[in-house]
C-alpha cells in the first residue's frame, strides 16, 4: 500500500495502476462503515484508492474541525489489511494552497435539512469531492447512504458536471442496537450512547406508518418525534431522494427517505431510512 500526501505523486501512482480504480473518500477515524465501502470497491474494482482528508471547507466556524478525531496510524493499518492500493492523505495546504475562488454550489438539493443547518457545508463537500475526483480520476467512487443528502448531491454533481465516474451508494452499517456507525460516536458519553438509537427508532416509526399507507407526513413526524427524548431534535423529515425538499404528504408508490438529525448532549447525530409507500389501491383505509 502506498501512502501519498502530494497531489503530483498521487497522479503518478494512479497513472501506473493498470485496471479500473475505485475511490473511497473519507475524513479518517475509520470504522466498519468505511470498511464496508472499501470492501465493496475491492470486490468491484482492480484497484482501490482511499482518501483521508478532514476538509476544512465543509466545517462551519462553530463546528468540530479542530477536535474531529484523527487516527492516522490505526487508519493506515486497517486499510493495509483491506488490500487498499493507495492512501492519499494530504495536508490542508496541499488541497487548498490558497482559498479557492472557484467553488461548486449545490442549489435545491442543498437547501434544506443538513444544508439549512450547516450553511456552506455542501459547498465544501461538493468542491472537495470534485477536486478528489479530478485528482484520482477513478472509474468508480463509493459513498455511504448514511449521508443521504450528501450522496444525492454527489450523484447530481456527477450528472450536472459530466463526470464519468460511476457513483455507488453503500448501505449504512449499524451497531447491534441500530445506531449508525459514525466517527463522531466517540464523543458520546455512556448515557448519550444509550439514548443515541432513539434517532433510528423515530425513523423506523416513520417508515412503518408511511409503509402502512398513512400519507400525512406532518402527523407521522409528530408521532415519531415522541421517541426521540432525551435526544433533542434538530430535524425530522421525509423527502424524495432526488429532490431533498420537505414533503407534507407522502405520494403513493414512491421510494422516499425519512431523514433525521438530533443532539445527544453536544454531539449531533444524523441518520436516514428508505421507505416504500404502498401503491394507492393497497393503502390501508384509516
Ligand atoms: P466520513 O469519513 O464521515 O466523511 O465518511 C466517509 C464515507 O463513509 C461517506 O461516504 C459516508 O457516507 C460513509 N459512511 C460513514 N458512516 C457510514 C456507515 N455507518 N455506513 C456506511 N457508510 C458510512
Amino acid at each position: 500500500m502506498e501512502f501519498v500526501t502530494q497531489l503530483g505523486e498521487l497522479r503518478d501512482r494512479r497513472a501506473a495502476l493498470p485496471g479500473a480504480v475505485g475511490l473511497v473518500p473519507t475524513m479518517g477515524a475509520l470504522h466498519q462503515g468505511h470498511a464496508a465501502l472499501v470492501e465493496q470497491a475491492r470486490r468491484e474494482c482492480a484497484h482501490v484508492v482511499v482518501t483521508i482528508f478532514v476538509n476544512p471547507l465543509q466545517f462551519g466556524p462553530s463546528e468540530d474541525f479542530t477536535r474531529y478525531p484523527r487516527r492516522m496510524e490505526e487508519d493506515r493499518e486497517l486499510l493495509e489489511g483491506l488490500g487498499v492500493d493507495i492512501v492519499f492523505a494530504p495536508e490542508a495546504t496541499e488541497m487548498f494552497p490558497q482559498p479557492p475562488d472557484i467553488i461548486v454550489e449545490p442549489a435545491v438539493l442543498g437547501r434544506y435539512f443538513e444544508g439549512e443547518r450547516r450553511p456552506g457545508h455542501f459547498r465544501g463537500v461538493a468542491t472537495v469531492v470534485l477536486k478528489l475526483l479530478n485528482a484520482v480520476q477513478p472509474e468508480h467512487a463509493y459513498f455511504g447512504q448514511k449521508d443521504a443528502q450528501q450522496l444525492a448531491i454527489i450523484q447530481r454533481l456527477a450528472l450536472d458536471l459530466n463526470i464519468a465516474t460511476k457513483i455507488h451508494a453503500c448501505a449504512t452499517v449499524r451497531e447491534a442496537d441500530g445506531l449508525a456507525l459514525s466517527s463522531r460516536n466517540v464523543y458520546l458519553s455512556e448515557t448519550e450512547r444509550h439514548a443515541a438509537p432513539n434517532l433510528v427508532a423515530a425513523l423506523r416509526e416513520v417508515v412503518t406508518r408511511l409503509g402502512e399507507g398513512e400519507s400525512d407526513v406532518t402527523r407521522v413526524l409528530a408521532g415519531a418525534r415522541q421517541r426521540l427524548a432525551p435526544l433533542r431534535e434538530d430535524y425530522l423529515g421525509v423527502v424524495d431522494p432526488a429532490k431533498f425538499e420537505p414533503l407534507r404528504t407522502a405520494p403513493p408508490g414512491m421510494s422516499l427517505v425519512a431523514v433525521g438529525a438530533a443532539f445527544a448532549g453536544a454531539t449531533r447525530l444524523i441518520d436516514n431510512l428508505t421507505v416504500q409507500t404502498p401503491a394507492e389501491r393497497e393503502m390501508v383505509k384509516r
